[in-house]
């Protein structure tokens, strides 16, 4: 197999690639290495997932991307973030806030504590128009509701006079989704955009992510613990595990034949109906025993180790690296999950 860093893709089409990228924050434990060494491509109009557990570095990697790691503790000390044939990490403060908004646009996890609680919804909407548009104050609202009637406010007109209070979650994450997409950006990043609402409400925001995606041709990121959740809007995934990916690949490849012991069991762990007709075989859940690793005290070998039901002796003293094993799909072990004569499952 060939080794390589980053997944092989064509340039022509790629609307983000990340390279090398390296995250590192400042903690009383010392230097903690939150992101390492983490490369992938997105096509124009694809919408890719970042999946991982708590701590695998998901986040950073998004908020590095939009350049919004507070710069009091952390660090991006090396790597690449190219959009738009240009390196996001040489900008200047002034074109990145040209670029926030605008280009690129973000809905964050908790959209309580991401929205004004003193400002009404409808003028938060507005001030992405009057911003970005330069457009007066009649316009703005104008445009701001029926902003909020596409991502499918009911009575949009009587929402846009209401303080984020008065409306439910699923409203208020909705109301995020038209700030972001105010000023149709060529790439949106949803970090958890469904975490904090019911099974329901998170159906139709990713159904109404995925339609807007499609009506404004935007390239997607989102960002997710759950596999489940994205199964069936996503096209290529990005699994990430203690601050490096571990495996990519396009949805389906993924779903169906998981190369990696950890996106096996991501998957494996996944009680969504939606992917049973992309995992046919699976008949029971199963949880992934013990915790990510303390990314200060990193393992000498594989950062899977102690939880892989695959490990063998060279696991625990050499790293594995990333290799590229298909079109854009490649894994970070050192044996093939697929050939089962190389495995010994524990
Ligand atoms: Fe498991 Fe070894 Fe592969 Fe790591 S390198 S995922 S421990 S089999």
């Amino acid at each position: 197999m060939m080794k390589s860093n980053i997944p092989n893709s064509t340039d022509l089409t790629c609307a983000l690639k990340v390279v090398d990228l390296h995250v590192d924050f400042a903690t009383a434990g010392g230097v903690l290495p939150a992101v390492r060494g983490v490369s992938f491509e997105l096509e124009q109009g694809e919408t890719l997932a970042i999946v991982g557990e708590s701590g695998s570095g998901k986040s950073v990697t998004a908020l590095s991307i939009m350049q919004l790691i507070a710069k009091r503790t952390g660090r991006i000390s090396s790597g690449e973030i190219v959009f738009d044939g240009q390196d996001l990490l040489k900008l200047d403060e002034h074109k990145l806030r040209e670029m926030r908004g605008n280009a690129i646009s973000m809905i964050f996890q908790e959209p309580m504590s991401s929205l004004n609680p003193l400002m009404k919804v409808g003028h938060q909407v507005g001030e992405v128009f009057r911003r970005h548009l330069k457009v007066d104050r009649a316009e703005a609202k104008r445009l701001s509701i029926e902003m909020l009637r596409k991502v499918g406010l009911s009575a949009p007109e009587r929402r846009y006079n209401e303080f984020p209070h008065q409306i439910s979650g699923g409203m208020r994450q909705r109301v995020m989704i038209a700030i972001a997409l105010a000023c149709r950006p060529q790439l949106l990043i949803a970090d958890e955009p469904t975490t904090a609402l019911d099974v329901t409400i998170q159906g139709q925001i990713l159904d109404l992510i995925q339609g807007l995606k499609n009506e404004n041709e935007m390239s997607v990121v989102i960002i997710t613990h759950d596999l489940g959740v994205v199964a069936e809007i996503v096209d290529y995934v990005v699994v990430m595990y203690a601050g490096q990916v571990v495996e990519t690949g396009y949805a389906r490849e993924i779903f169906e034949q998981p190369r990696h012991p950890y996106t096996k069991a991501l998957i494996n762990a996944v009680p969504k109906l939606g992917l049973r007709t992309r995992t046919k075989q699976r008949t029971r859940l199963e949880e992934i025993v013990g915790t990510v690793p303390n990314l200060l005290a990193l393992p000498a070998g594989c950062a899977f180790c102690e939880r892989c039901d695959y490990a063998q002796e060279i696991c625990s003293t050499l790293a594995p690296s990333m290799e590229v094993v298909g079109a854009r799909r490649s894994v970070r072990c050192h044996f093939d999950l697929t050939k089962k004569d190389r495995h010994h499952e524990r």
